[in-house]
């Protein structure tokens, strides 16, 4: 029987009502494997890391979870559960996967609706990664994301949905499978791997999350930037910005890392189509790195692991180029 470790960190699987109104942490990890019978088949240790809503997970949590991980794998679990609030659960794993080694199945895991409402995903998602973390076909494909019945890989899925149980999804690409009767079918992807370091969290890198609007005159940019060591740009289209938006881009991209990603939620920034001054290529040309495949948020968790551990622009740009 494969050895499975549920680490809790909180989220609306593990929300209960409160006094006070709605919803909040209150289960730890033992409670919700309680809760699914059918878990009895499993050997599961549980441990609760955190009881947080997702929103306030930091990267100091995410330090803590990803030595937890690395600490059941060296100690011989078969595969790691993570159960995690849905809104940032896509960061969470993410970062996972980039500082993971990708052997041991650690699968990520959530729900939409809260333990004690009608029609709650928490349990039937628990059980579906447990077994996708039991299964030797989830070997060697890096961190994953089961919820819904469908397992993604952790640099495509994003949460795209305020309120559906099926918010999960991985645009353009797909999910890595699905399970069938209780059984994941599995594609093989090659995982990226950088095995980037946790972070320490004494000093940590401040990466701005900036999102280019129509109209956009780049004001925003100029005031945050002083503050950052590093931006990504959640770029129109294909990665793009409003011309008069360039001077504050040229500016910031002269002094820290800029990484340019695209804010439709789905593909690859372009490198060579576009000419127009604030096109992809106009941007690169001024030394904007091409953030690849990864979305806004997933570039802006790499850029801080790449930062955190000192990564000068070279090495900042070929570990984006690995995402392309
Ligand atoms: N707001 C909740 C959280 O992220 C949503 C959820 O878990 O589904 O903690």
């Amino acid at each position: 029987m494969s050895r499975i470790v549920v680490l809790g960190m909180g989220g609306t699987i593990a929300m209960s009502p409160s006094a006070s109104g709605g919803v909040v942490p209150a289960l730890d990890a033992s409670a919700l494997i309680a809760a699914v019978p059918e878990l009895a088949a499993h050997d599961i240790t549980a441990r609760t890391l955190r009881s947080l809503p997702s929103p306030s997970v930091g990267f100091d949590d995410l330090a803590a979870l990803a030595e937890a991980v690395r600490a059941e794998v060296d100690g011989g679990a078969d595969g790691v559960v993570v159960t995690h609030g849905t809104d940032t659960l896509e960061e969470s794993a993410f970062l996972l996967d980039a500082t993971l080694d990708p052997g041991v199945p650690v699968v990520v895991t959530g729900a939409m609706r809260h333990p004690t409402a009608p029609g709650a995903d928490g349990p039937a998602n628990l059980l579906a990664a447990v077994t996708v973390a039991a299964s030797p076909e989830a070997r060697g494909l890096g961190v994953l994301v089961v919820l819904s019945d469908e397992v993604h890989g952790a640099r495509f899925v994003r949460k795209t949905h305020t309120s559906s149980t099926a918010a999960f999804a991985s645009p353009g690409v797909g999910p890595y499978g699905i399970l069938v009767e209780g059984e994941p079918r599995l594609r093989r992807v090659d995982p990226v791997s950088p095995r980037l370091p946790v972070p320490a969290t004494a000093t940590p890198p401040r990466v701005g999350l900036v999102t280019v609007s129509l109209g956009d005159d780049g004001e925003l940019l100029r005031h945050a930037a002083p503050a950052l060591d590093g931006v990504v740009l959640a770029g129109l289209g294909a990665g793009h910005v409003p011309e008069v938006m360039v001077p504050a881009v040229a500016e910031t991209a002269a002094r820290v890392p800029v990484v340019l990603t695209s804010r439709t939620g789905g593909g690859s920034v372009l490198r060579t189509t576009y000419g127009y001054p604030g096109s992809e290529r106009d941007l690169l040309a001024r030394g904007l790195v091409h953030g690849g495949f990864l979305d806004p948020a997933k570039a802006r968790v790499l850029l801080h692991l790449l930062l955190a551990d000192g990564a000068d622009r070279a090495r900042v740009e070929a570990a984006f180029a690995a995402y392309r």
